[in-house]
């Protein structure tokens, strides 16, 4: 445990009034499954779930699959505005994890944090920039303990970059191409697409342990059109659809397994004029963030 880490996340915790922090995903995670935390995670894991885990597992690091469902920028003020949309969510998973992000409040600022366990001060990202992270991470201690993990991402986004070299699978999607929309105005559309139907074909090979699957879009249409825009909200409809789509494969696939599905969101993002929208702000609605879990015992 590192005491700076944990110094800095306890300090958002105290200041925005949530227990949890976004950091305390990946303690938890590794408890789960029984792998050691990355040396310099301050976050904790979180109790409700440990035990949840533990009661229906029958003890404790007896998780053997996951899949991480990040999508970008889905935070608590987006909950407000997509009330529909989050209740699937919510009721996909069963538990909703109050949680607060890191500052900046930028993706890889955040990204950084949610896989490491480490405060932004201590893993080294502390504005928009994307070098390879130098911490420990998830990403190093699960292949540590043989577990397979893949990545599925678009080409160049934060998770794509700050967590190479490591001993894991990068699945990495390019955008359309021009004369190709995948509709008119985006060309990420395809690259979200393609990093889930690859994370669903790889749930039915049953070829990984752990899988990160990335959606982009929600964030790219907020800050094009803002945070509330039809654009906007067609992916966050669609972000709600595609975790309850990996929640179905994961029943039917990985039945014998014991298992976690875990919506896992950076930051929330706020309208920064009436056609635009934004977020790194020290503002509740860039801040506050849930972490959405389902956990789930391989067939008896
Ligand atoms: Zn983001």
């Amino acid at each position: 445990m590192n005491t700076e880490s944990r110094e800095a996340l306890d300090a958002l915790r105290k200041q925005y009034e949530r227990l949890y922090s976004i950091a305390d995903l990946t303690p938890t995670v590794c408890h789960l499954f029984g792998v050691p935390e990355p040396k310099d995670c301050g976050g904790t894991v979180i109790p409700e779930i440990a035990d949840q885990a533990d009661k229906l597992m029958g003890g404790e690091g007896k998780t053997e699959r996951a899949v991480l469902f990040c999508a970008d920028a889905m935070g608590e003020h987006q909950r407000r505005q997509f009330p529909g949309d989050f209740e699937k969510i919510e009721k996909t998973a069963g538990f909703r994890i109050r949680s607060v992000s890191v500052m900046p409040s930028v993706t890889p600022v955040c990204y950084g944090s949610i896989f490491s366990g480490a405060a932004p001060c201590v893993h080294g990202i502390q504005k928009y920039e994307k070098p390879v992270l130098q911490v420990e991470t998830l990403f190093d201690v699960f292949p540590k303990a043989g577990k397979r993990v893949a990545v599925a991402a678009c080409n160049d986004c934060s998770i794509d970059r700050i967590f190479r070299n490591r001993q894991v699978d990068y699945y990495s999607f390019r955008g359309s191409l021009p004369g190709e929309p995948a509709s008119g105005n985006d060309v990420w559309q395809r690259a979200d697409r393609k990093a889930y139907e690859l994370t669903l074909e790889l749930i039915a090979k049953d070829e990984y342990d752990l899988i990160v699957c990335y959606m982009t879009d929600y964030d790219h249409q907020m800050h094009l059109h803002g945070p509330f825009s039809p654009e906007a909200a067609a992916q966050a409809h669609l972000a709600a659809e595609r975790f309850e789509g990996l929640r179905e494969a994961m029943d039917r696939y990985w039945a014998n397994y014991n298992r976690m599905l875990v919506f896992v969101p950076d930051h929330g993002g706020h309208s920064t004029d009436e056609t635009h929208g934004g977020h790194g702000s020290d503002l509740p609605e860039d801040m506050l963030v849930s972490h959405y879990y389902r956990i789930s015992e391989k067939r008896g």
